[in-house]
């Protein structure tokens, strides 16, 4: 049998927004998995790695207590959980270590026509409804501003025609809900999107092996989803206005053409996408059979 405690366990979203995205990144670092019976686990199968399927609410407190060594999940919610456990007298104890390209949203306040806002101020003596209490009440008292906070933890858009509400407070990413519920944006307390972190316990040295590689091809995908490789004939005359054009680009490598003393090949990796714009200021500057290729994987 094995031993489980060496496994690495990360904590994801069960079904919802962030699901799809984490299961993708997650066999884009190579892990290969099957699913629990109870579809409740996926067994890592080539990796020491198994991967709980969980409410995202729960995943802070799940890293925080070392049931899992690594979760999946949005900042607007490790922000309230971080708050929360503060107001608790609990240490926050996990640690955000990398943000991750998916998941973007914003904590915005919304306003039916009968609020007027100009700015915090106009929230005085307010009735805000929200899922993100704790974080509510920490923008309120750094702006000294006193509303009062009603818990919602779902459909908080209709608080304002239940009358339970003067305005919100959600996550919106397009604003087609609020607009839906004749609600105005107005201002974002908060911008968020899918971070990964990390248990504080000191892990045993393979674990901590086999997380540490985790990270390090987790910022490996997050860099090839933008990154590409480049190749050029530049004058030399023109290397460094070249250089200066390839957006993100190290050291590139710069190679003698056979017969050629006045022209050479630059090779570089550039760490953003290439755009049509910027191939045409490449030309102009000099640059001919340009080449951009894609980048499949990477390990800095
Ligand atoms: P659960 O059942 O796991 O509690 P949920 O209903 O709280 O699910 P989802 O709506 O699936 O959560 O959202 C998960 C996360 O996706 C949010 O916490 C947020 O970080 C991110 N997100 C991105 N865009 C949006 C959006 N427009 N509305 C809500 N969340 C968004
Ligand atoms: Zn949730």
């Amino acid at each position: 049998m094995q031993d489980q405690s060496a496994r690495i366990k990360i904590a994801v979203q069960k079904s919802g927004r962030l699901t799809e995205h984490s299961m993708d990144l997650l066999s884009r670092c190579g892990l290969s998995y099957s699913r629990g019976r109870d579809q409740l686990i996926c067994y890592g199968e080539n990796m020491p790695i198994d991967v709980l399927l969980v409410r995202d609410d729960d995943i802070p407190r799940l890293v925080q207590e070392d049931v899992c060594d690594l979760g999946i999940v949005g900042i607007n919610v490790t922000e309230e959980a971080r708050l929360d456990f503060a107001a608790n007298g609990v240490a926050n104890l996990f640690e955000r270590v990398n943000e991750l390209d998916f998941g973007h949203c914003r904590l915005s306040f919304g306003i039916p026509a009968s609020v007027e806002f100009q700015d915090a101020r106009s929230l005085e003596g307010l009735r805000i409804a929200t899922s993100y209490p704790r974080i509510v009440e920490d923008y309120l008292r750094r702006k000294n501003v006193n509303a009062s906070v009603v818990e919602f933890s779902g459909a908080v858009e209709i608080a304002p025609s239940l009358g339970k509400a003067d305005l919100i407070c959600d996550l919106v990413s397009s604003g087609g809900t609020m607009r839906a519920h004749q609600l105005e944006e107005v201002e974002t307390i908060l911008e968020s999107r899918a971070a990964l972190i990390q248990t504080p316990v000191k892990l045993a040295e393979e674990k901590a092996t086999w997380v540490q590689r985790l990270l390090q091809r987790v910022e490996g995908v997050q860099q090839v989803r933008e990154s590409k490789y480049i190749m050029l004939h530049a004058p030399r005359s023109a290397l460094d206005s070249i250089r200066a054009l390839l957006p993100g680009s190290e050291a590139p490598t710069i190679m003698p053409l056979d017969g050629r003393d006045d022209i050479v090949a630059m090779h570089a990796v550039c760490r953003e996408n290439i755009f049509w714009e910027t191939l045409e200021d490449l030309k102009d500057a000099g640059a001919s059979s340009i080449l951009v290729l894609p980048v499949e994987k990477m390990l800095a």
